[in-house]
């Protein structure tokens, strides 16, 4: 399998979806939504991807504020979501006391399980509960990849500072389910610029 993996970000908070494919098959998935969900569909087009599934890696608004407009061009995909987030979506609750935006419910939602493989068509993700900057926070894991999320970025961590948080945690997740994998493996953060697990271990000033 040979995975392609492009991005967009958002023009209000930087906020990358990714799109990732198997390009002998077609198949693909889009992990977050963001702001600007119409560069994902253009992208989509461009590439004559078949969108097979939604994953999210939490469900802060800068990353779920682009799924309706998703769903409605995709059509019902299954949305994947860690459990402890779950209510987000099925229930239109906001992930953050802090931040009042609900979401429109989702009717068709699948579960990212830590330790466990999802799949969607050809393609295989390996999932790794990373908590700490939100409770369902998840890293995903295909061939060379690694999506982190808001849990790892180039040169930086995410935020702990909100009601369910947990810095510990987070910092707990990152070192022993992030920073333990080859140092070759390209990181794709929620945020910023892509960098690899090596350089972080060696230079990310919040995990030395
Ligand atoms: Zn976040």
């Amino acid at each position: 399998m040979s995975v392609r993996v492009e991005v967009t970000a958002d023009r209000q908070f930087g906020t990358n979806s990714y799109l990732v494919e198997d390009e002998d098959t077609k198949d693909a998935v889009v992990i977050d939504a963001n702001l600007e969900p119409g560069l994902m569909v253009d992208l989509v087009g461009k590439r004559l991807a078949n969108v097979r599934a939604i994953l999210l890696t939490h469900t802060d608004v800068d990353h779920v504020a682009g799924l309706a407009a998703l769903l409605a061009e995709f059509g019902p995909i299954p949305v994947a979501v860690h459990e402890a987030e779950r209510h987000v979506l099925t229930e239109g609750k906001p992930l953050r006391r802090e931040f009042g935006a609900s979401l429109d419910r989702v009717e068709n939602v699948t579960s990212l399980i830590e330790g466990e493989t999802f799949r969607a068509g050809s393609l295989e993700f390996e999932v790794l509960h990373t908590p700490g900057h939100s409770p369902g926070g998840v890293s995903l894991k295909i061939g060379n990849n690694l999506f982190t999320g808001d849990a790892l970025f180039a040169g930086s961590i995410g935020r702990s500072d909100f009601a369910n948080s947990n810095g510990r945690a987070l910092i707990d997740g990152i070192n022993s389910k992030l920073l333990s994998q080859r140092d070759e493996l390209v990181v794709y953060s929620g945020h910023g610029p892509a960098t690899t697990i090596g350089r972080e271990r060696k230079t990310n000033p919040f995990l030395s």
